[in-house]
């Protein structure tokens, strides 16, 4: 009977601190847009309009896309791709922050913004929502002061809004949204197509600025992309779920795969 209640006991701490872990993602998902999110409660995340979504209906759910611990910074460990951090995302979240743009929602709120003024100076158009267009306007000014041996790596930009799906999922891509930008492609290195240089090559300088300003680098993936950024403040805080990985690797998860 002993070990019966030590079992108990040790499930009853595991799902307290589990929930103290679901607690702290979504605190710092709601930080992290101030200007659309309220809060949430035990079954749903409670927009600024009073909208309410189910915290884990589908999958990938909103619980799900914070599952994975992002790990910011350019040290050693950090450069090393351990997970697919931000790349599960719960469509209904993003559309309904970002619009849905085969419905033309999305194109409202595009601006176009200078990319490498002093060095390339064509536009790039990416959504004003959430200051981002702001946002990228200042990154692009860092990134502007780089040394030329640096700045190779960012023009000509591949684009930012894009109203496609990825190819082997079928699911928006983060530039559906407007709110993703690819640099330059030339020194690109992608999971599906491999090639024989090595990865990592995109200058540590670059993806600091990026992350500063609130980017996450798709380099850092198992499923790399190393010329995409995009905004997701809500990863680099530091305070999403630390799960077990096979916990995350079920065929519901890596289906939701996105570029
Ligand atoms: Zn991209």
């Amino acid at each position: 009977m002993r070990g019966f209640g030590l079992a108990i006991l040790l499930i009853v701490e595991f799902a307290s601190a589990a929930a103290a872990e679901e607690r702290s993602a979504l605190d710092a998902l709601v930080r992290a847009y101030p200007q659309q999110l309220a809060g949430y409660d035990a079954m749903d995340l409670i927009w600024r309009d009073g909208t309410r979504m189910p915290l884990s209906d589908r999958h990938p759910s909103i619980l799900d896309q914070l599952r994975l611990s992002y790990t910011a910074g350019i040290s050693p460990a950090a450069l090393y791709p351990q997970n697919d951090a931000g790349r599960a995302r719960n469509r209904p979240f993003f559309d309904k922050m970002y619009g849905n743009c085969w419905k033309g929602e999305v194109a409202p709120s595009l601006v176009p913004v200078v990319w490498l003024p002093q060095s390339w100076g064509r536009t790039v158009r990416i959504t004003s929502v959430n200051g981002i267009a702001e946002r990228l306007t200042d990154i692009s000014e860092e990134l502007d002061a780089l040394p030329s041996s640096l700045r190779r790596y960012l023009y000509p930009s591949a684009g930012a809004y894009n109203c496609r799906v990825v190819a082997d999922t079928g699911e928006p891509s983060m530039h559906s949204w407007g709110a993703a930008i690819d640099i330059n492609s030339a020194y690109a290195e992608y999971w599906l197509w491999p090639r024989a240089a090595s990865r990592g090559t995109i200058p540590p300088e670059i993806i600091e600025i990026f992350e500063r300003h609130g980017f996450i680098w798709g380099g850092k993936w198992s499923h790399y992309d190393t010329m995409h950024f995009e905004y997701r403040p809500e990863l680099l805080t530091r305070h999403t779920l630390s799960v077990e990985p096979d916990v995350l690797h079920t065929p519901a998860v890596e289906n939701a795969v996105l570029h």
